[in-house]
């Protein structure tokens, strides 16, 4: 069996990965060290609990396994968070992902998937994002993802790390047969905090900012279901093992959501009402964020035909009311 490392595969993305890697014929090795993740979601091959930070405990799971790519998902990602605490993100997120990428290359391991965000993009009005729009992270959680694809930059040049990129847009639903799913404590996004108001586990959805230059004044964003996400990851690690090269992939479907049609959605999926109240813009937001890409579909093969947003909404409503996590 060819062993693939996912780091954060006790996550929300990195535990609906190793079940596509599984299925794929892969055996994923969980690396995470269950500040965010959950140990019940590893259930699909080894589990490592360790810490990015943790050198020594790097290098002896690589060489216990002897992965044949990584694929790297752990990260702290949450845009508000960045914004206060920028600190940890740049430790948990830069210096771990950077001592990751040094023990790979160490151990000879020169496939690397990555995680990274159209949170690395910005602001740029209104415009739709492709791999070529520059740069230009409003928060620190974007700007740590785009050092890391720096630093991965770097090491091919280097040590002939190749790597993988995918810019992700917004991740939602879950996987339909049940096994794993969105779980996060405490959540911060939209649509499982949407359907914990739905169903009276929180009083209301504060909505973050009607004032946006948008048609409804709420901020527009491009949603991907996760299960369609991993699936590209799967075609990105085929990529690399057919020796195809580097390369930065955009995962979005192309269509944009503002907040207040996500919220008409959920209701018309769940028939129920969507509590919620009109609150301030959340620091470090952007207005809109919608890929242009067709990269991925074009290049990859990528078919995202589960990233409908009733699709998304309805799977992560079932998930919602039959799966959960324990410490
Ligand atoms: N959002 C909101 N209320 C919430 C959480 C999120 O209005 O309680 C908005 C947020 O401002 C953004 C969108 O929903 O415009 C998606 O936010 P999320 O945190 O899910 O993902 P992000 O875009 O930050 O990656």
């Amino acid at each position: 069996m060819t062993n693939i490392l996912v780091t954060g595969g006790a996550g929300y993305i990195g535990s609906h990965a190793c079940k596509a890697l599984a299925a794929a014929g892969f055996t994923p090795v969980t690396f995470d060290n269950l500040v965010t993740g959950w140990q019940d979601a590893v259930k699909f091959g080894p589990f490592e609990q360790g810490d990015l930070l943790d050198r020594a405990r790097l290098d002896e799971v690589f060489a216990t396994y002897k992965p044949a790519a990584v694929m790297h998902f752990a990260a702290l990602s949450q845009v508000g968070e960045a914004m206060s605490q920028p600190g940890r993100y740049w430790t948990n997120n830069v210096t771990g992902s950077l001592n990751l990428i040094e023990a790979a290359v160490a151990a000879g391991c020169l496939d690397f998937v990555f995680s990274s965000t159209c949170a690395t993009y910005g602001e740029h009005d209104n415009v739709v994002l492709d791999e070529d729009t520059p740069q230009l992270p409003l928060n620190a959680y974007g700007a740590s993802k785009r050092a890391i694809e720096d630093i991965l930059v770097d090491f091919e040049a280097a040590h002939g790390l190749r790597h993988v990129i995918f810019r992700y847009f917004n991740v939602a639903g879950a996987d339909p047969e049940g096994e794993v799913g969105e779980f996060h404590r405490p959540e911060t996004h939209l649509v499982p905090l949407m359907l914990d108001a739905i169903d009276g586990k929180r009083a209301a959805l504060t909505v973050f900012g009607t004032d946006y230059d948008t048609p409804d004044g709420t901020c527009i964003r491009d949603y991907v279901h996760v299960c369609d996400l991993v699936d590209a990851h799967v075609l990105g690690l085929g990529w690399l093992r057919e020796g195809k090269g580097s390369r930065v992939f955009n995962l979005g479907t192309g269509s944009g959501f503002s907040v207040r049609q996500v919220i008409d959605h959920s209701k018309s999926v769940t028939n129920r009402e969507v509590p919620y109240e009109i609150g301030s813009r959340r620091a470090g937001d952007c207005t809109k964020l919608v890929s242009g890409s067709v990269r991925a579909l074009q290049e990859l093969g990528w078919k995202p035909e589960r990233s409908k947003l009733d699709r998304m909404i309805a799977d992560a409503w079932r998930w919602h009311q039959n799966g959960h996590y324990e410490k």
